[in-house]
């Protein structure tokens, strides 16, 4: 009988995690110690396992250097069009495997760590997630990083190195509290700072008309300090750049002022101007109109474009020899993509720089800044559009506000013109908004200064055409387009999902990995019973082994043969955790109703951060689940065969543990509120099967997963009962909807009336009566509409369960359906749709020699391995 194999074999079997060479392994070992010497300055007697983390985290990063420095070059020599990614999220995650798995270096490394007496993956858990984002937004800024540099594009990410991004959630006694996100405090090995590039970004002061042009003086100075992070490319040689800017104040800061306090106070004062780039605002889809906001909006544009500028300059195009740069070349040569409207500032800054500064005519000017500029809308919903006060803008910067002001001029011309003496639409489609405060409608700017708008899923960008931005279709049919969201296959399978992406290519081969589409070619094994098999094990293996990462980390033990239900994404009235909720406490009330009855056992598990803003609802939503998992307060527990958990501090490198355990996904968003939705195609590519309303990508990736009801799903938005309604109406319905639902529904009725009388809080009886009220009577995303339509469909999903065969099959039909779902897809429709560059998805462009050859190993005594 041959022996078990253990976990560090079975790793070495997997293909997709790169080929574990002797030379390699002990070049990697050498250069670990190398660094654990050199660079940690620390020898194995003193070394923490921190010290190791980063030890192996420079010993990877040596291998980025080379190609780093030749991709670089290559465009400087090359000289193709760039493409600018402006966001003020980029939600990475960590960096060490994702590095080692486009590297092909996964398996070498974790045989040069096995060989030091070392676990690979105990170092990699040392990592702080770069959480420079809030969810969705932030980390498809990211999954386009990794396509564009997998594609071969000449691309940069350019956004605020927040020292402090999205808060660490704590929940005490059912109850969310924040903590401070210090993730550089033991420094960040993936980033370089430029000081030698710092850009100064003005502040304040006021404009002079002068007759040879404008002038913006008197303004205050910060210094944006660049940092850059290497971006890899999928195994094809390319590193792409993110760079970051750091606020620094000038040295004079504040000392030109002899009257403010002296020089000790001007040097306190420095805080003010580098509390820019101090914090992330922790707000998903929603618009807080703070001065502080404002000003990180501009500082990344501002010093963003001066880049470009200087780049475009140091080109061939912007040639250095003649006297003026030709910037009607710049559309040519330069691509800038806005995700959203929060860095929708680029506009007016643009035309700033040409029209002040390079003093170019103004209509010259906008026509190349149209042509420069594309726009990606992400949301919807009124009290996320960002609608900035006059006043702060005059105030801030009073030169852009009148840029502003003559594009509205222009604009407002142009809408006469084509519709004459239509007034209301003249007031509907200003970037002024008139009333009591005037304010700025940041996504009218965009749409009018850009060349092309895109909404991020077919259904939103439909959505947009018909509603929000109507007025705006009619008038330019043509700038507006869709691009369904994806998400990185590497991340999201290859690296958080190893089995699972061996069990595949071991049927289809590898090639899968950088063109998705080939997952279709899993439909041959559809009725193949090892695949089957091979499919249902690596669930099972995920599932144990996340069952094991909860009880070590919080303690808590769940049933791995349950059925995981899970709903991870932020606490969002839209997003309906409290529709979850009500059928948790149905199917409870069931259990206990019948309890001999043959019960699919669930642990359900909610997680989500809430936005600090808005908190009272949303924070009773957090208490309510984890009230329910607690021991002590818990109603719902596993006796019943169901268990409530809630997951704490819900993040990247939390999502990467849950997503391949999870059975089923919740995608229950009112119908018409979720412009796409990303954890939605995690959860589709990992093997689970989703229970979703027909809203943003939910709608695509149930026509992909093929003719068969692969999809489990209920209608939402309202429709059934009442017939389909908007959801931007004012969410009141008809007069006595709500009570009509919760009269005809007994167990509607039971749940709510649990929940008022305090069943669930019997020591505060009325801590969800807000909850209560709001269902009752002015909730906006209609919960009680699809409580019904959903509670049967939550009955289907405990019937297919118990066929664990089938299950699987339609498993398989899902995962083979998720080809589009790959933000390649993605990017190469913005490649090619709006930027105007091709995609290059060969796997080694020419290789070049570089400048200086990779460090060599250095020799030293009194660093020796251990063997285990
Ligand atoms: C993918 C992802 C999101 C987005 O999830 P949605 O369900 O699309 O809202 C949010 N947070 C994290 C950590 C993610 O990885």
């Amino acid at each position: 009988m041959s022996r078990p194999l253990s976990d560090h074999d079975k790793k070495k079997q997997i293909s997709v995690r790169g080929l574990a060479g002797v030379e390699n392994v002990a070049d990697l070992k050498t250069n670990f110690n190398r660094h654990l010497h050199f660079t940690l300055v620390k020898d194995r007697n003193v070394a923490t396992k921190r010290d190791y983390y980063f030890a192996l985290a420079h010993t990877v990063r040596d291998h980025l250097v080379g190609r780093w420095i030749r991709t670089q070059q290559h465009y400087y020599e090359k000289d193709p069009k760039r493409v600018y990614y402006l966001s003020l999220e980029f939600y990475m995650g960590r960096t060490l495997q994702n590095t080692m798995v486009n590297l092909a270096l996964e398996n070498a490394c974790d045989e040069a760590t096995y060989q030091l007496g070392l676990d690979m993956e105990e170092l990699e858990d040392i990592e702080e997630d770069a959480g420079l984002g809030n969810g969705g937004l932030g980390r498809l800024a990211a999954c386009f990083l990794d396509s564009m540099a997998s594609l071969g594009l000449a691309a940069y990410g350019y956004g605020i190195r927040y020292e402090f991004g999205i808060f660490n959630q704590k929940i005490v006694n059912g109850w969310q509290v924040e903590e401070a996100d210090d993730w550089l405090r033991y420094g960040n090995p993936w980033e370089k700072a430029r000081p030698e590039y710092t850009r100064p970004v003005h502040f304040y002061g006021r404009v002079e008309h002068h007759p040879d042009g404008v002038k913006w003086v008197d303004t205050q100075v910060v210094l944006a300090l660049p940092y850059d992070t290497p971006v890899p490319g999928y195994r094809n040689n390319v590193v792409n750049t993110m760079r970051l800017w750091s606020a620094k104040a000038p040295c004079d800061f504040n000392l030109k002022d002899f009257n403010v306090g002296g020089y000790i106070q001007a040097v306190l004062d420095r805080n003010l101007a580098e509390n820019i780039s101090r914090v992330l605002y922790p707000n998903d889809n929603f618009f807080e109109g703070k001065e502080l906001r404002l000003k990180q909006e501009y500082f990344v544009v501002a010093a963003t474009l001066q880049d470009i500028v200087r780049r475009f300059k140091a080109s061939k195009f912007g040639s250095r020899e003649i006297v003026r740069t030709d910037f009607t070349a710049l559309p040519d040569k330069v691509a800038i993509q806005l995700n959203d409207t929060h860095p929708a500032m680029a506009i007016p800054e643009l035309m700033r720089v040409l029209v002040d500064e390079e003093k170019l005519p103004w209509d010259e000017a906008w026509d190349i800044s149209v042509r420069t500029c594309a726009y990606t809308n992400h949301t919807v919903l009124p009290e996320a559009l960002e609608r900035w006060p006059i006043d702060l803008f005059h105030h801030l910067l009073p030169r852009h506000l009148e840029i502003i002001y003559e594009i509205n001029r222009r604009h407002m011309e142009r809408v006469e013109a084509m519709f004459p003496g239509d007034v209301d639409r003249m007031r509907r489609m200003s970037l002024i908004e008139e009333g009591p405060q005037k304010k700025v409608n940041m996504a009218h700017l965009c749409i009018v200064g850009s060349h092309a708008v895109n909404g991020v899923a077919r259904i939103h960008s439909d959505i947009l055409k018909a509603t929000v931005f109507k007025d705006f279709y009619e008038m330019e049919p043509d700038k507006f387009q869709n691009k369904t969201n994806g998400i990185t296959p590497r991340r999201w399978l290859v690296m958080c999902n190893p089995g699972l992406a061996e069990v595949i290519a071991e049927r289809i081969g590898e090639d899968f990995v950088r063109d998705l589409d080939q997952l279709k070619e899993l439909l041959n094994f559809i009725d193949d019973d090892a695949f089957i098999r091979d499919v249902a094990n690596v669930k099972q293996e995920n599932k144990l082994k996340f069952a094991v990462h909860l009880q070590d980390h919080y303690k808590v033990i769940i049933n791995p043969n349950s059925m995981f239900d899970l709903q991870v994404k932020r606490i969002h009235e839209y997003k309906r955790q409290l529709l979850n909720c009500l059928h948790i406490i149905t199917y409870y009330n069931r259990i206990r109703k019948e309890p001999n009855h043959d019960w699919t056992p669930r642990t359900i598990m909610i997680g989500g951060k809430v936005p600090h803003i808005r908190v009272t609802l949303a924070e009773k939503v957090v208490t309510f689940i984890t009230l329910q998992g607690h021991p002590a307060g818990g109603h719902i527990h596993q006796h019943y065969r169901v268990k409530v958990i809630f997951l704490e501090n819900y993040r990247i490198t939390l999502a990467e543990k849950a997503i391949p355990a999870a059975d089923l996904s919740e995608q229950i968003s009112t119908a018409g509120t979720e412009a796409s939705g990303t954890g939605n195609m995690k959860f589709m590519l990992n093997g689970a099967l989703t229970i979703g309303t027909m809203d943003g990508a939910n709608v695509e990736m149930a026509e992909e997963a093929g003719g068969q009801p692969v999809h489990l799903r209920h209608e939402g938005g309202g429709r059934g009962r009442h017939g389909r309604q908007g959801v931007r109406g004012r969410g009141h319905g008809p007069k006595g909807e709500k009570e009509e639902y919760y009269n005809s529904l007994p167990e509607l009725k039971q749940a709510m009336d649990q929940i008022a009388g305090g069943f669930f809080s019997p020591k505060q009886p009325d801590l969800f009566k807000d909850i209560v009220s709001m269902l009752m009577h002015h909730d906006r995303f209609k919960v009680f509409a699809d409580y019904e339509d959903y509670i049967q469909c939550q009955d289907k999903v405990n019937e297919l369960y118990k066929d664990p065969k089938e299950w699987t099959k339609k498993v398989i039909h899902n995962i083979a359906g998720c080809g589009k779902f790959s933000s390649d897809r993605t990017i190469s429709q913005y490649a090619r749709e709006i930027w105007g560059v091709e995609p290059n998805p060969e796997r080694s462009p020419p290789r070049r020699r570089a400048v200086a050859k990779q460090p060599q190993p250095a020799r030293h005594a009194g660093v020796r391995e251990i063997q285990p």
